[in-house]
């Protein structure tokens, strides 16, 4: 990982902290201290970025980028866990700091306030490890993806409405992997959003807790994320299910240019 150039390592306290995860032969001491030294730009501070960034921070990310221009409003609170009843009108980003560092103040907080136009995207895209996106709006996630593949960084991206999911890992690592230009490309319903469908508050927490352990998955490349595959989720049901995804080979985001 290569986002802060000093190199941080586990103090007496955080081997402590982090004690229960790096008896996990997947993390480790050397594991732990590839996360401290790691950068995660969370895109959105609501249903599914609040318990990502929750989960992230408490696991030691050493660094958490927040953007959303968005102020904590009361119809929020029933799933943006990240945020207090007392943070009601404040900028999200820094409600979620506060909450954030409460939980575990080694954890490096940057934030934006404002949705960011493409130059300031593609920067703070660069200079982190993994990207997790997850907005509510068809806009800002196909920007963030056209970021992810020119700039060729990870991309762990879920949407959640009324008890239904789904999230997938999007790398271009493979010359035949999708991007998530290239799932969308062909359908002709744009994704619906929790303001007018509704959504479970523990569902979307469900979904953003799959965005944190995929990120923690890609940071220390063990298992097998969702790269390439959609898993799609059905809360009533239980029903869990993950389908391939093709890329398109005419995508306009991550095909060759005409
Ligand atoms: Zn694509």
């Amino acid at each position: 990982m290569t986002s802060q150039p000093a190199q941080h390592v586990a103090s007496d306290e955080q081997l402590l902290r982090y004690s229960r995860q790096i008896f996990l032969p997947e993390i480790d001491v050397e594991g732990q201290n590839r996360l401290l030294n790691s950068s995660v730009v969370i895109f959105g501070m609501g249903g599914l970025g609040s318990p990502a960034s929750i989960y992230l921070a408490t696991s030691g990310v050493g660094e958490l980028v927040l953007v959303d221009p968005d102020k904590v409003e009361l119809s929020n609170l029933q799933r943006q866990i990240v945020h207090m009843n007392s943070a009601l009108g404040q900028p999200k980003v820094d409600s979620a700091e506060r909450t954030l560092k409460a939980l575990n103040p080694d954890v490096c907080i940057r934030s934006r306030d404002q949705a960011l136009p493409d130059d300031e995207l593609d920067e703070v895209v660069r200079q982190s490890d993994v990207v997790v996106d997850g907005t509510d709006n068809f806009e800002a996630r196909f920007a963030i993806n056209a970021a992810c593949v020119r700039i060729g960084k990870p991309l762990v991206s879920a949407a959640v409405v009324r008890m239904e999911g789904q999230v997938s890992v999007y790398r271009l690592d493979r010359s035949d992997a999708p991007c998530y230009g290239c799932l969308y490309r062909n359908i002709a319903e744009p994704p619906q959003n929790c303001a007018e469908n509704g959504v479970l508050g523990s569902v979307a927490g469900l979904l953003g807790c799959i965005q944190a352990t995929e990120t923690i998955k890609v940071l220390l490349n063990f298992g097998e994320p969702l790269d390439g595959r959609l898993l799609l989720i059905d809360a009533r049901t239980m029903e869990w299910q993950s389908v391939r995804l093709q890329k398109d080979p005419k995508c306009p985001v991550c095909g060759p240019p005409d």
